[in-house]
Order: C-alpha cells, then sequence, then structure tokens
C-alpha cells in the first residue's frame, strides 16, 4: 500500500522526494549501531508504505544498510549522501565507496557534510570541485551542503549557481542552531528558497527533545512553504509506521499506541567507565554539550541533540546514544 504517493520537487534538478525523507543516522555505528541484516524488515516496510528518499553519509557507515535493505529497488529510490572531507584524495576515496557499496553508478544528491561558514568552504573547494565535475558527468544529480549553523545556510545562499541542495538544521524551537534563533534561520531559508535552493530539514524534532510533540514539531515544517521535506532518523517498523502516519494526511491510520511509545521512549548520549578524559570529543561537539567531569567527560543533556558525532572521535568507544 503505498500511501506516500505525493511528491514534491527538490532543487532545480527537479529531483522528485516524498516529504518524509529516511534518515540512517539513528541506526548507524554512532547510535543504535544496528546491523544491515536486523534493518531488512524496516526498510521493507518503508519502500512498501511509498517512502522513495533515503539519507546517509560517509560518516554514519550505513550504506550497506541501504544495499542490503533496499535491494533491488537501490536504483528506484533517492539517496543523499555527505563527504566531511577536506581533502581531494580522501573525497575521491569516500566518494568511490559510496558508489561501490551501494552498487550505484549515479548518486542523486551529494552534499559537503556540516559546512560551518565561508571560510570552511573554502577550504573544502577542491571537494566541492571535484562533486561538480562529477555533477558535470551526470553521476551526482544535484550538490549541496548540510549546516548546523545559519551562517552555514549563508554560504549555500551565496553559492547557489554551484549548489542545488540545503539540509540545514531547523526545528519549531530552533534546537541545535547554533548560531541564532528560528525566526533567523527561517530568514535564510527564504532567501535560499529564493534563491532556487531544495531545502530538506534536519533535526526536525531538535534531536529528540520534541519527540513528545513530534506531531506539532512535524506540522511546523510541513506548513511552511521554505522546507521541501523532513529528514527523521528511522530504525524500526513502528518508526516507519508512525511517520509515514503523519505525514500521509489521514491515508495511513496513526497506532496512538505505537504513538506513544515512541513519543516516551528516552534517548540520551551517555560516556561510560573507559573515558579517560583526553577531551578529544569535547572538539568535536558543536553543541558545546560536552565538559569533563571529575572522574569522565560528562554530557550536558539540554544541549545534546543526539548526533553521535562525538562518538565518532572517541579513542575509547566510550559514548553511546542510546
Ligand atoms: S574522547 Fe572518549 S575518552 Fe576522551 S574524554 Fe571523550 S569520552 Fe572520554
Ligand atoms: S554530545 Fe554533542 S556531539 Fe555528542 S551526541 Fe550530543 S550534540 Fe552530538
Amino acid at each position: 500500500m503505498n500511501v506516500m504517493d505525493n511528491k514534491v520537487t527538490l532543487g532545480r534538478a527537479g529531483i522528485k522526494v516524498t516529504e518524509l525523507c529516511f534518515g540512517t543516522l539513528t541506526m548507524s555505528a554512532l547510535q543504535a549501531d544496528l546491523s544491515p541484516e536486523s534493518m531488512e524488515p524496516v526498510f521493507k516496510r518503508a519502500l512498501e508504505l511509498g517512502i522513495n528518499f533515503y539519507d546517509t553519509a560517509h560518516r554514519y557507515v550505513t550504506y550497506r544498510h541501504l544495499r542490503v535493505g533496499l535491494g533491488q529497488k537501490i536504483n528506484d529510490v533517492v539517496i543523499a549522501s555527505k563527504t566531511g572531507t577536506k581533502t581531494l584524495e580522501q573525497a575521491r576515496e569516500e566518494v568511490e565507496q559510496c558508489f561501490r557499496e551501494l552498487g550505484r553508478d549515479m548518486i542523486d544528491i551529494y552534499l559537503l557534510h556540516q559546512v560551518d561558514d565561508e571560510a570552511d568552504l573554502e577550504q573544502r573547494r577542491p571537494v566541492l570541485d571535484y562533486l561538480l565535475k562529477l555533477q558535470s558527468q551526470g553521476k551526482i544529480r544535484s550538490v549541496g551542503l548540510s549546516s548546523h549553523r545559519i551562517s552555514g545556510n549563508e554560504v549555500a545562499i551565496r553559492h547557489a549557481d554551484e549548489m542545488d541542495i540545503l539540509f540545514p538544521v531547523i526545528n519549531q524551537q530552533g534546537l541545535g542552531i547554533i548560531d541564532g534563533t528560528v525566526e533567523q534561520a527561517m530568514e535564510s531559508l527564504k532567501r535560499a528558497k529564493s534563491a532556487g535552493l531544495g531545502i530538506y530539514a534536519m533535526k526536525p524534532l531538535g534531536g529528540g527533545h520534541l519527540r513528545k510533540n513530534s506531531v506539532e514539531a512535524i506540522n511546523f515544517l510541513r506548513k511552511s512553504p521554505l522546507v521541501d521535506a523532513i529528514a527523521i532518523g528511522i530504525k524500526s517498523v513502528d518508526e516507519v509506521e508512525v511517520n509515514v502516519a503523519i505525514f500521509s494526511d489521514g491515508k495511513f491510520p496513526l497506532d496512538q499506541k505505537k504513538f506513544e511509545s515512541l513519543a516516551t521512549t528516552d534517548r540520551r548520549t551517555l560516556v561510560n567507565f573507559l573515558c579517560k578524559r583526553c577531551g578529544e570529543c569535547i572538539k568535536y561537539c558543536d553543541q558545546g554539550a560536552l565538559f569533563l567531569g571529575e572522574k569522565k567527560a560528562e554530557v550536558d543533556l539540554e544541549k545534546c541533540i543526539l548526533c553521535g558525532y562525538c562518538a565518532a572521535h572517541c579513542p575509547q568507544f566510550a559514548i553511546r546514544v542510546i
């Protein structure tokens, strides 16, 4: 039963996507660390209900999850990936790995991961030029960037002649936007839209802080003409069904019991006893949510948006997002 049959156009390349984008961060080793095989039923249900837009990144290490889960349908869906590297050599390796592991010879969307500002883009210029070259060869359909900052959104606006897609942090309360309010972020998205960029939203539930009011938080973005699609981390069949129900405008019933259960599941970032207080993780938390306590690193749960990026840089594997 395909209930997600309405597609929106994302960016000037005319990519048609479902408003609900299936995010793969939460199943990744940075968070729940679920195996590709265990995710097969989840992707199967997502395909059955019609989700055609899937978000990943080199950093998430979920290409195999997509390959196994989407099976024969992998060429029929839209896949967005990201590279956070600053070197051309590493970018080449990452993109080749993406093609190889997904088993595709074209990737729909490739983004520079977490761009902060113009100086950051300048450092990544060789990577951007490489992605644009692949785009001119038909191997990538759209190039763009993701950002946790309004200053990153501004970079996409200034370079809208080169970029087509913006993937910004945006949610009802502005959680996770490092350098401004939700109103200021919306103002930048207005200019991004006028510049012709396709926009899909990251952290619509503020990394879980808004999950108790998820319908309201999602509808806040759905009602905005500035946001084309919304990425939500999914790692279970129940999460597929609840999110499809929210996006389907009544075509698929919302199971209240499943909804309540997901809304009240407590999620948090934990640092365990393996921590050696080296402080490395603190450098990678752009939310300022980590600090060194007396015995180990500690997490400010009010600030943490559960991205899991700190976990990838802990040499002791002491951090888990659960
Ligand atoms: S990187 Fe790991 S070991 Fe180092 S302070 Fe952070 S949690 Fe502790
Ligand atoms: S502590 Fe920082 S880097 Fe780690 S999950 Fe939370 S927001 Fe992300």
